[in-house]
């Protein structure tokens, strides 16, 4: 490294940060307008259109990574939609819900200006069922006189009450400083394989309608097992044991998949916080496609869900017992349209109604898994390297051409790289890496992340 004219401290500060593991989910729960996306916002320091205008907007993105003092983590923000059918209470939290059980610590933002609801009381009485951490914020304190307004909010039992103004920023650091001290800093379950870390955990994923219950049950047969991971609450059974091919795997939030509530306003995004959440949760997905429809932007959406995740992935077709010859040809091509960008996912043609394919799904599995965990030797990976640039060198800019002078495998679940190079790379040659990586060492059924470092 030094001689290539890069600093060892700096190589492995690159390397340390490019192969964080899987990273903490921080949930931001509340009423609808206390300002929880004003302070989503906020923490991920990004103007990002999170903010709408039009009250029960939906939304499909609800995680975000964020960054502070150093740290990473992820938050999940549940500020898409207002009332719906199910009543304000109701509908508050199930969202709440949803995404204490993703999380590792939350926020629970209440409105200052406001003072505690019956709402707001709703969701501390769940909080403290889910006995995960909690930093109480209280939003809208936008200048000194509002402090007492916040001092008001001890009476909700939660602990210091965090004075905070979303919207200009005050107080948000110092409550971002007690968010870092509860949040661990590995989320809850750490990835495992067979034995020792427990069974896999999948997440079987797709639109409504699509037929995840279908497979579930064809797949599960007589051989469900209920776990039920917050003992002592009265909630839904959230995962499952189910045996396949001599394995135990735990589907997860197989609640969310038969739990049919037909809502109406938000239904779109309730659906997409629980994908969010049970993505989050697993280490595999499986997404479900109805092949007997058109490939639609919100199948596109869920699986980029999943990938942006950094989960393994398979894609399976259902309903391939009512294809004809026609829309398997249209299939083909929506296919390679919609889906070019993972080809490199493990396909399988199924149908849960007559059983076609179940087999193939358990070895599709294990091959995107197994990917996901592939860690290349650095003796290997250089030499793989040291050729590539030698045949296939980055094009001259600006009379300099820019090389990759060496690269390491930062991490893996999924595989993540760090290549360090005299000038700066760019995407199309990136992509190039990408693809020749893949082609050398499989990585099926695995994102792959490659960050370059640039000498200065
Ligand atoms: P959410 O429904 O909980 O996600 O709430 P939003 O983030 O959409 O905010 C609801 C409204 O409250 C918006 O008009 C925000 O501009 C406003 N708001 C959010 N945070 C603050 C704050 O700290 N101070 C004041 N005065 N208004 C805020
Ligand atoms: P979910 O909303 O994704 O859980 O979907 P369901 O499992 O409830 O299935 C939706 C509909 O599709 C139901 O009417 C199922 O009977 C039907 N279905 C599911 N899988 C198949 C399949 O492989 N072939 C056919 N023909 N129908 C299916």
């Amino acid at each position: 490294a030094a001689e290539e004219g890069f600093d060892l401290e700096d190589v492995e500060g690159a390397i340390e940060a490019a192969g964080h593991g899987p990273l903490p989910v921080l949930a931001v729960v509340g009423r609808p307008n206390v300002g929880k996306s004003t302070l989503v916002n906020r923490i991920i320091g990004r103007r990002e259109a999170v903010v709408e205008d039009k009250p029960g907007v939906t939304r499909d993105r609800v995680t975000y990574e964020a960054e502070w003092a150093g740290r990473r983590f992820k938050v999940v923000d549940t500020g898409g939609w207002e009332q719906d059918v199910l009543g304000i209470d109701a509908s508050v939290a199930a969202q709440a819900e949803y995404a204490i059980e993703a999380a590792d610590a939350v926020v629970f933002v209440v409105d200052a200006k406001v003072g505690a609801t019956d709402t707001d009381e709703a969701v501390v009485r769940l909080l403290r069922k889910a006995g995960k951490p909690v930093v109480l914020c209280a939003n809208k304190v936008d200048g000194p006189s509002g402090e007492a307004d916040a001092a008001y909010l001890w009476s909700l039992g939660l602990g210091e009450p965090h004075p905070v103004s979303a919207l200009h920023g005050r107080g948000t650091g110092d409550m971002l400083d007690r968010v870092l001290e509860v949040l661990p800093d590995a989320p809850r379950e750490t990835f495992g394989g067979g034995g020792v870390g427990g069974p896999r955990r999948i997440a079987l994923i797709g639109r409504p309608n699509v037929g995840k219950s279908s497979l579930l049950n064809k797949v599960a047969g007589e051989e469900r097992v209920v776990v039920n991971e917050l003992a002592g609450t009265t909630r839904d059974p959230v995962d499952e044991l189910i045996e396949l091919g001599g394995t135990t795997w735990k589907f997860v939030d197989t609640a969310g998949i038969r739990k049919r509530v037909h809502l109406q306003q938000g239904a779109d995004y309730y659906a997409s916080l629980r994908t969010a959440a049970a993505v989050e949760k697993a280490e595999v997905a499986v997404v479900l496609i109805d092949a007997s429809e058109s490939i639609s932007v919100q199948d596109q959406r869920i699986v980029t869900m999943a990938v942006e995740a950094g989960r393994a992935l398979v894609v399976a077709y259902n309903k391939w017992d009512t294809l004809d010859e026609e829309r398997r040809y249209y299939l083909e091509r929506e296919i390679e349209t919609e889906f070019g960008q993972v080809s490199w996912a493990p396909r399988v043609n199924v149908s849960a109604r007559t059983g076609r394919h179940m087999e193939k799904l358990v070895p599709a599995i294990e091959t995107a898994l197994a990917g996901w965990e592939t860690r290349v030797p650095t003796g290997r990976l250089n030499a793989f390297l040291g050729e590539l640039v030698s045949a296939h060198p980055h094009p001259i800019r600006g009379g300099k051409q820019p090389r990759i002078l060496f690269g390491t495998q930062a991490g893996t679940k999924p595989p993540r790289f760090v290549l360090f190079a005299s000038g700066f790379i760019e995407a199309g040659y990136r992509r190039f890496i990408e693809r020749r990586l893949r082609e050398e060492f499989g990585f099926e059924g695995t994102p792959i992340h490659i960050s370059v470092r640039v000498r200065e």
